[in-house]
């Protein structure tokens, strides 16, 4: 990001291309690679809707929440979403069976930091000015603002795909109630004749392309699903053990335009569960996950949850030692966990 130089004219009012220049020096002094600007007016609800009616939201009705459709319902007299791009990519780390956001310090965390940041600065800077900021659990669909404020665009494969990095970005949003100048034009999709992601998935959960299937994506099932993985997915399921980045590998914008990022805390941090052995992940108690996930994505889950996803991991790589473990478990509390340890018994007696 170009950083525009920005001095605060005394004793009056920011100017809305003051305020434009502004926000983007703030960006770049507390470290977002990017940052656009959409006029506050309110989302089309039909691409929302029609996703949590055919029941591709799994659980997540709040998706349709009203009030993510309009800002001006967050906060009144709403006049721009600025949108904050940061990218996590790390060159030295292989595909593997944790996804790649989630293998360093919590992004949640990360982003709001650098958020409060910015809005401390600009509170300063430009009095009076009101903003509401979120990351991902808050009540902006910030993927449909970044597209709107000119950084990328949603891709077949339901990512956000920026030209400069690729999708390896993490988006955050601010709005304000002031005008900002120039407001930047939605981007085109980019995504062309390209198939690639839609191939790749190995549940399946591309109904149409640009629409993922919640509750058929390997995400959500090892991260948001508090129950048993469904059986027709618990096979496509198993070589992840914590989200999945299957339809980004591919992508050919990550292959040619990946940046390494500049943020360390991306990075995986010693001792994490990243690099725990599968065996040593299955006799883990619940007190020794919770303290090495503390701080990092893997808390969500919580113990039970990658316990499960362990074991169906167990179970399609078979082997004595690992029924043996997997065995260990169908007296476990939560039911989730007793139906992928006995799935597991079952796939590695049919393999042995
Ligand atoms: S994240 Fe994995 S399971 Fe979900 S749509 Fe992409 S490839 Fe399929
Ligand atoms: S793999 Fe191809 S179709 Fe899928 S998101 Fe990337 S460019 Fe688009």
């Amino acid at each position: 990001m170009t950083t525009p130089p920005f001095s605060p004219p005394p004793d009056r009012p920011l100017s809305a291309r003051q305020r434009g220049d502004l926000v983007r020096a703030l960006a770049a002094e507390v470290g977002f690679d990017d940052v656009g600007f959409a006029r506050a007016e309110p989302l089309d609800p039909e691409p929302f809707d029609r996703f949590v009616r055919e029941g591709l939201s799994a659980d997540m009705d709040w998706l349709r929440d009203e009030r993510r459709l309009d800002p001006a319902k967050v906060l009144e007299g709403a006049r721009t979403v600025a949108i904050f791009v940061k990218g996590y990519y790390d060159p030295n780390q292989r595909p593997g069976w944790i996804a790649r956001y989630a293998r360093g310090a919590d992004y949640h965390n990360i982003l709001m930091r650098k958020l409060r940041r910015l809005r401390r600065r600009l509170h300063a800077l430009d009095p009076g000015v009101r903003t509401y900021g979120s990351v991902d659990f808050g009540l902006l669909p910030e993927k449909a603002w970044a597209q709107r404020a000119g950084l990328g665009w949603i891709g077949k494969n339901g990512c956000f795909i920026t030209r400069t990095q690729g999708s390896w970005v993490l988006l955050a949003g601010l709005v304000l109630d002031r005008e900002v100048e120039p407001y930047d034009r939605p981007h085109e999709d980019f995504c062309g004749t390209c198939t690639r992601c839609q191939s790749a998935c190995p549940t399946d959960a591309f109904p149409r392309p640009y629409v993922v299937d919640a509750r058929r994506c390997i995400s959500y099932q090892t991260i948001e699903n508090r129950g048993a993985i469904p059986d027709d997915l618990k096979e496509g399921t198993s070589s992840w053990l914590f989200g999945c980045d299957d339809c980004q590998e591919v992508c050919p914008w990550n292959e040619r335009f990946a940046r390494p990022t500049d943020e360390a805390r991306f990075h995986p941090r010693p001792g994490g569960l990243w690099d725990v052995p599968l065996e040593r992940l299955l006799t883990m108690d619940e007190v020794e996950y919770e303290e090495r996930s503390r701080g990092t994505p893997l808390a969500r889950p919580k113990h039970f949850g990658v316990l499960r996803n362990a074991l169906l991991a167990a179970g399609a790589r078979g082997g004595s030692e690992l029924a043996r473990l997997c065995e260990a478990h169908l007296d476990h509390p939560h039911p989730a966990v007793r139906d992928a340890a006995a799935w597991a018994l079952q796939r590695v007696v049919r393999k042995g």
